[in-house]
């Protein structure tokens, strides 16, 4: 009954929701400069009723927006940022809005606003029946940098807290039951001395060696780390010409595991490799740290809840121009389901990684996702972008906005399986706490 009173809201807020994610999605935003889909976010919630806060956490795109008040408190986890490079029409072949730039080829447009729509669902059924809680939407920034959610947590904006929902947008319906990897990112920056490489080479110590020996040295690593860890780097300055011995070389480091305690074991390793690449080039390194997160913590028991919330909740079946759309994005791939339809439990371990696990470390959540995809969509991919600015991702926006409006309405109504929820999370996390994986003197990028 209070269901159906969520979802009637939330399709009477349609068209603005829809509006709201195409309007962000055809202004793709990067890390830390959400400005235009963190205002018009804001903007959507106080014309719903929300109190809204905007700069949370000392973040200029960060955004906490409540109704309701005392226990228990639920938090919506909305992102918006884009990713570089992933500008793409909604259209069958790969063709940029503009080639080079910004786009949603995460699908962080319908993220955002499909929490944003589950916020206003579950803020009509408690109006109505005089329900008790608060739920609480917050805007994280930087989810593709991995650092919003933690930044936001280092200033303990999660800890009001009781349990979290995260939805992204996939190719599946699903409720993830596994471990995502959590990551530290970090920068080596190393400095020698130049030389003519020619005339003079003896004079010089070079920092490109360097880079390429601590390269060289993580890869030997990698045997002897568990298989789950992965380790990849990019070059970011080899030198200015051959001819030159370069004097200042950078690289740019991630390590992902399943554990905090990995991560940080193996960080250390590839410093411990770094000084020892500068000891034997005669070069000084120095670490630029930019950031870390945790693996999620999906709880089993609120799990169950999210997975029969998906069962139930209403949705739009595809139409025949959808399903042509996405047999053309999914080319000779073979699928059960050009668009699908089924809800799986996803109980395997993933090693991508996203920052909501920070908030699973805090207080129990769970993540789940909805088809907003041609079904053969590979991740942070064109076809992503595509999807995400037609009606097939509306559609899965949607239908996830009533299905973690139900899911919030089923745990804030049932105390004892909260107490459940929050049990197995005291289990999960064996006596320890979270301890932001950000020092404090490491500072929000884009904030002046
Ligand atoms: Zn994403």
């Amino acid at each position: 009954m209070h269901e159906q009173t969520a979802y009637a809201e939330i399709d009477r807020w349609r068209e603005k929701l829809d509006e709201l994610a195409l309007n962000i999605w055809k202004h793709p935003e990067g890390p830390f400069v959400e400005y235009k889909a963190c205002e018009w976010t804001a903007q959507l919630l106080r014309d719903a009723g929300f109190d809204v806060q905007v700069g949370v956490g000392g973040i200029k795109t960060a955004i906490r927006a409540s109704y309701g008040s005392g226990k228990p408190v639920f938090g919506l986890l909305g992102e918006y940022d884009a990713l570089p490079g992933m500008s793409q029409k909604v259209c069958d072949h790969k063709e940029a809005v503009c080639e080079g730039d910004y786009g949603q080829g995460c699908g962080h447009n319908l993220l955002g606003v499909a929490h944003v729509g589950g916020a206003i669902g579950l803020k009509k059924a408690m109006e109505e029946n005089n329900l008790p809680g608060t739920i609480i939407y917050y805007g994280c920034p930087a989810e593709e940098v991995l650092t919003g959610k933690p930044f936001m947590a280092r200033s303990h904006v999660f800890d009001e807290i009781d349990f979290s929902v995260a939805f992204h947008p996939g190719s599946s319906n699903n409720v993830s039951y596994g471990v995502m990897t959590g990551l530290n990112s970090f920068k080596l920056h190393f400095k020698g001395r130049t030389a003519h490489a020619g005339g003079g080479p003896h004079n010089g110590r070079s920092a490109l060696d360097a880079v390429e020996l601590t390269n060289v040295g993580i890869n030997y690593l990698r045997e002897h780390v568990p298989m789950t860890v992965r380790m990849h780097y990019i070059i970011t300055d080899g030198g200015a010409a051959p001819n030159i011995v370069p004097d200042k070389a950078s690289a740019w480091y991630f390590v992902r595991a399943l554990t905090r305690e990995t991560i940080d074991e193996v960080y250390g390793r590839m410093l411990d490799i770094a000084e020892g690449a500068a000891k034997m080039t005669g070069t000084e390194v120095e670490v630029e740290f930019l950031g870390g997160c945790y693996p999620t913590l999906n709880n089993h028991v609120l799990g169950d809840v999210m997975y029969e919330a998906l069962c139930d909740a209403p949705r739009d079946p595809w139409t025949q121009e959808e399903l042509d759309f996405a047999a053309k994005l999914n080319g000779d791939k073979k699928m059960d389901e050009l668009l699908n339809t089924k809800i799986v439990k996803h109980t395997g371990n993933g090693y991508g990684s996203t920052d909501v696990g920070d908030v699973q470390h805090i207080a129990p959540g769970i993540s789940f996702g909805t088809a907003c995809y041609n079904s053969a969509a590979p991740g942070h991919h064109w076809n992503v972008t595509a999807c995400s600015g037609s009606s097939i991702g509306m559609k899965g926006m949607i239908y996830a906005a009533k299905a973690m409006a139900a899911f919030g309405l089923r745990v804030m109504g049932d105390p004892e399986l909260l107490e459940k929820a929050k049990k197995e999370f005291e289990e999960s996390m064996g006596g320890s706490h979270y301890v932001c994986p950000i020092p404090d003197d490491v500072p929000v990028p884009n904030q002046d």
